[in-house]
């Protein structure tokens, strides 16, 4: 079989080793980083993530769902945490099976990593920074971090999966007119940082366990997700400036003052809150989008490489993991002929990946601002009543999160009609009856 070079052993690249490992290709994986299972993990880097349906999916081709279940948190819905206090549950959906889980990032990368290391024809160098592609003959130019030895490496296609900051689009960049290459990067006036709620006494949680937390304020905001051993991972999503920006919240008084403020229900929670917040880095929150993915049928991205996305739909891994979905499938009808794979999968991608780059652009300010707006809280319990009642109905959130075959372009769009149709019959004062609704949700369609 072909040697098949991929770049970065993140969560996508590893999947994408494993499935082409599993197809019998050799596989020569590049990470910049050391081996996690080595060397642990840099702190206050979105510690855990939501994996839902369409992840699941990916991993069940490779035969590792129900693997990466048992360390999964089950999630059934948001726990709404108001300024007032008072603190309420907000499910993701009508159906008891439809709920989005908490796992470890690190766990995850490491079972996977793991999965890799079983096959004989998978081969991982970790500490091997990848410095471009020569696209027209499909090299990649790599150095070990190590000994500081430039080389290159040649195999039948070249492959990143190295994240938001790519390399390998990095040299498709460098050919903007010979690829016609289109790049298009923003970023949101806010960043994001990590604390911590430890456990509680004898590994218990301190707050509720199956559910994703969100303290919304406006313009700020904090969530927080379960892990294994009782702790929660706090991200606050925060803007640079104003008057409680990060620019300004420059001492730790500051930052006492404005927890007290805003989130004085949390700090009994986040006992080292402070020392978190000086100690753990800002992270930035960014939308990538390019064209084309891929390059002379020799050199292909996908994943954050190709489509990176903000994280407020909790989609960014598991749009990851289905393109590796997609490209295995379209790899089963085409296998042998590179370019083809290559542009059939970009055409199959690409729109959907820009739809859940809006969608999650969309479920920011959604987050923020509407989980405590009374019309927003009325229409969700609609729809928790005709998930439960009418097989057929899906909301927004449940067309992207649990209909793993729905693309995401055609889960936005017939999202996005229900919502406008629903949120403007939830401003009346009196609902028709839920028949007459699921009519009218039906002809939407
Ligand atoms: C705060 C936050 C919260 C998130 N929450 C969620 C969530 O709840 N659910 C969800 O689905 N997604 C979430 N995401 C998105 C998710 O983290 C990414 O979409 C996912 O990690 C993409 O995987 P990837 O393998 O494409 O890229 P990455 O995970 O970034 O992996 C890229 C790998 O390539 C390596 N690399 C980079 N450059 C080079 C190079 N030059 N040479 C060699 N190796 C290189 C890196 O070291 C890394 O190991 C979140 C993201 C953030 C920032």
């Amino acid at each position: 079989m072909q040697k098949i070079i991929i770049i970065g052993a993140g969560l996508c690249g590893t999947l994408l080793a494993i499935r082409l490992g599993q197809r019998g290709y050799e596989v020569q994986m590049y990470e910049k980083r050391g081996d996690m299972r080595k060397e642990g993990v840099e702190a206050g880097r979105s510690i855990n993530l939501a994996l839902s349906h369409r992840g699941l999916m990916a991993l069940e081709q490779a035969g590792l769902a129900d693997a990466v279940r048992e360390y999964c948190i089950p999630m059934k819905g948001r726990q709404i945490h108001t300024l007032a206090g008072q603190s309420f549950h907000s499910p993701y959906s009508g159906r008891s099976a439809d709920y989005i889980n908490s796992v470890s990032r690190s766990g995850l990368n490491i079972a996977l990593l793991n999965e890799a290391d079983k096959m004989d024809h998978v081969n991982i160098a970790f500490n091997h920074k990848c410095n471009g592609v020569n696209l027209d003959v499909g090299t990649a130019n790599l150095v070990n971090l190590e000994s500081g030895k430039n080389f290159t490496d040649e195999g039948a296609v070249v492959i990143g999966t190295d994240g938001a900051g790519s390399s390998v689009r990095r040299s498709m960049m460098g050919q903007t007119t010979k690829l016609r290459f289109h790049y298009e990067q923003s970023f949101l006036e806010h960043g994001y940082k990590e604390l911590t709620i430890p456990p509680g006494p004898n590994g218990t949680y301190r707050i509720e366990k199956n559910a994703l937390h969100i303290w919304p304020r406006d313009e700020f905001m904090i969530i927080a997700l379960p892990n294994l051993d009782g702790s929660f991972t706090v991200t606050m999503f925060h803007p640079y400036g104003g008057e409680y920006g990060l620019d300004n919240l420059t001492t730790k008084d500051k930052v006492a003052a404005f927890f007290k403020k805003f989130f004085p229900t949390l700090i009994p929670h986040t006992p080292d809150y402070l020392e978190d917040f000086f100690k753990n880095p800002t992270g930035t929150l960014g939308t990538i989008r390019c064209a084309p993915w891929q390059a002379y049928g020799r050199t292909l991205v996908m994943g954050d490489a190709a489509h990176a996305i903000v994280p407020f739909y909790g989609q960014g891994m598991n749009a990851s993991f289905e393109d590796v979905r997609v490209f295995d499938d379209i790899l089963d009808a085409n296998e042998g002929n590179w370019e083809k794979i290559f542009k059939e999968f970009q055409t199959a991608r690409i729109e959907n990946a820009r739809a859940i780059g809006d969608l999650a652009l969309d479920n920011f300010y959604e987050m923020q601002d509407k989980v405590n707006d009374e019309v927003f809280i009325k229409k969700r319990n609609l729809e928790r009543q005709l998930e439960d009642q009418f097989p057929d109905y899906y909301s927004k959130y449940s067309l992207v999160t649990f209909q793993p075959k729905l693309p995401y372009a055609e889960a936005m769009a017939r999202g996005r009609r229900q919502d406008e149709f629903l949120m403007e019959l939830c401003a009346k004062e009196e609902l028709p009856d839920l028949e007459k609704v699921m009519e009218a949700v039906r002809s939407l369609s």
